[in-house]
């Protein structure tokens, strides 16, 4: 017997003897009570209280007779409801017990899941994958068997996104799962990647052909159109495939390689292609950079450029944002979309991001060195923010350094925060605690709504450039940052716009309230002595500046 078994036996003594205890309690009171009407009954007939008048008061009065049996009543009644109190209790208690582990199992049971699958399909996510991977890998290797990962991308899932938007975009990508689903075996592992990337795992095969009779399958499932708002959308997928031991060993080699497969078969339009050498031809880029880019974190070869953010309404530079640079020894100078997408990928993107902490609270440090007050923007990207470890990593870097909280903003895109509101709110709320201001990047590209955003601890909302740079032409953009500007207002947070261009803009955004700019019709993001200089370009000379002193450079021309 169990623990609680044995704790539930004994309750059950204990409240038995407890009921027992009244019972005889009763039957102490129904003795006393026969005791005292015998006594009562042989003095009124007999005038004296001898043994003969009790015997005679018992023997005569049948009123005594029911009193007698009083005793034997409470006696049995004690017995008879304490057991069946006890027993219904005892049964209440281990029903109660039961539903609460089943309540406890089922909580445990969905923050499992919700941590290792994707929540739009259901399906396993790239953490889950990575493991079963591993696993598979080792059961390989012990019993010398085989295995292959298959990537997927869709082709032209770009275009059905933006032309029959996000929503429509999604369901595209539910239907896609709910066909692969068909395609694979209980034993295999189907998993959404991100974005329009699936993932299947077949975790035993005999030989390399196997992989071909499934991939035949796959593109079957993708023959007939899919339908979609009455539409029919002919959709198709790039497979890159990569076999164990044949093409690595490990977690990592495997998954790059089938993402180099991917990668050339979508080039060459060609369907799919299972890996081989030759490829890494057709994408050397991609397979060496992501070898590289560790490197790259510990060689010093990233760099951090600046783009000052300007209010206004002061006309001065309030902070400036932290873009990274990859200094690439033979491609060149490399912009953060060709190599952060892949550190999210490749899980380099936890280093990456501290470096870019460390280094951009160094920058402000400068900065305010100098008695330069600015703020500093970090972008944390969508995997980072959801990594539960972040705020202590935050709280490590803060604590060994002297710049104080409230000079940091993190910028959070709109999308990573709807991507699990409920975490990024744990997430954030520890953060806006901590005294970091939080911006909501990229606003308007996630389809939420503000009011949806207000319970995040954000101070600042970030209007995505796709709408800034077009407002002047285009009515439905400028509708949306003026809706953007009155309701992030009204909730009482400041309103940033990216993207700034040209002096029209930033005069239309002046009038509509807009808070802080940022923009190439400033500056362009500058390497750090670039960004002195232009601070010290834009800042006018001792006798115009004293009414504002050195600490808010003012934006007095533009270059
Ligand atoms: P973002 O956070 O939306 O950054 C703004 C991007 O807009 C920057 O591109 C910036 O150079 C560009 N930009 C600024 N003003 C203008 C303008 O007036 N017109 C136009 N057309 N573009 C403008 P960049 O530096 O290439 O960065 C691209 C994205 O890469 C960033 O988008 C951000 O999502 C990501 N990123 C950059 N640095 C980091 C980083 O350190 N960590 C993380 N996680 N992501 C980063
Ligand atoms: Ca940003
Ligand atoms: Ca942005």
């Amino acid at each position: 017997m169990d623990r609680l078994g044995q704790s539930l036996k004994a309750n059950v003594k204990t409240m038995k003897s407890r009921v027992s205890k009244y019972a005889v309690y009763g039957v102490m009171i129904a003795l006393a009570a026969i005791f005292a009407a015998t006594l009562l009954n042989a003095y009124f007939q007999t005038g004296g209280i001898t043994p003969m008048a009790l015997l005679q008061a018992q023997q005569n009065n049948a009123t005594l007779w029911i009193l007698d049996a009083m005793p034997f009543i409470f006696a049995f009644w004690g017995q008879q409801v304490s057991s069946i109190m006890a027993y219904e209790a005892s049964t209440m208690v281990i029903d109660q017990t039961n539903e609460l582990r089943t309540q406890a199992a089922a909580l445990e049971y969905q923050a499992m899941h919700d941590a290792t699958h994707d929540q739009l399909t259901d399906l396993p996510n790239r953490v889950l994958l990575r493991d079963r991977l591993d696993q598979a890998i080792h059961v390989g290797m012990r019993e010398d068997r085989k295995l292959a990962l298959f990537i997927l991308d869709l082709d032209s899932f770009k275009e059905v996104n933006d032309t029959l938007g996000h929503y429509s975009g999604d369901r595209l990508l539910k239907h896609v799962a709910m066909r692969l689903r068909a395609v694979v075996r209980g034993s295999d592992t189907l998993s959404r990647l991100g974005g329009d990337e699936f993932a299947i795992l077949l975790p035993v095969i005999k030989e390399n052909s196997d992989v071909v009779v499934v991939l035949k399958k796959i593109q079957n499932a993708f023959q007939t159109p899919f339908m979609l708002d009455g539409l029919k959308l002919e959709v198709q997928a790039s497979i890159g495939v990569a076999v164990f031991p044949d093409h690595g060993t490990d977690v990592d080699t495997i998954t790059q390689r089938a993402d180099v497969a991917m990668y050339a078969a979508k080039q060459n339009n060609q369907g799919y292609i299972i890996y081989s050498t030759d490829y890494d031809k057709h994408s050397p880029r991609r397979l060496t950079l992501m070898g590289e880019l560790r490197q790259a974190i510990d060689n010093d070869e990233l760099i951090l450029h600046f783009q000052p953010k300007i209010n206004i309404r002061t006309n001065t530079v309030t902070g400036a944002e932290a873009l990274v640079r990859w200094q690439h020894p033979q491609h060149g100078f490399m912009p953060p979309d060709e190599f952060i997408p892949l550190a999210e990928r490749t899980g380099l993107i936890k280093p990456l991001s501290m470096w870019v902490l460390k280094r951009a609270i160094d920058q402000a440090l400068i900065w305010h060195g100098n008695k330069l007050k600015l703020n500093i923007a970090i972008n944390i990207s969508p995997s980072t923010l959801h990594d539960m470890e972040l705020p202590d990593a935050i709280t490590g870097v803060l604590a060994s350094c002297t710049l104080a909280p409230h000079h940091i903003t993190f910028e959070i895109t709109e999308g990573s925060i709807i991507k699990d509101p409920a975490r990024a709110l744990e997430i954030l709320t520890r953060l806006a605690n901590m005294g970091i201001r939080i911006s909501i990047d990229d606003f308007g590209t996630g389809y939420s709504s503000l009011a949806y955003l207000k319970k995040m601890p954000a101070s600042e909302v970030k209007i995505d450039k796709s709408f800034v740079l077009d407002m002047l032409e285009n009515e439905n953009d400028a509708a949306i940052v003026r809706a953007t500007i009155d309701l992030a207002h009204n909730l009482g947070m400041k309103v940033v716009a990216e993207g700034v261009e040209n002096k029209e803009t930033a005069d239309r955004l002046a009038e509509l309230g807009c808070d802080i700019l940022q923009g190439f019709y400033f500056s362009k993001p500058l390497a750090p002595r670039q960004f002195l200089n232009w601070i010290s370009d834009h800042t006018p000379s001792e006798k115009q500046s004293t009414a504002k002193g050195p600490e808010s450079p003012a934006v007095s021309g533009r270059k």
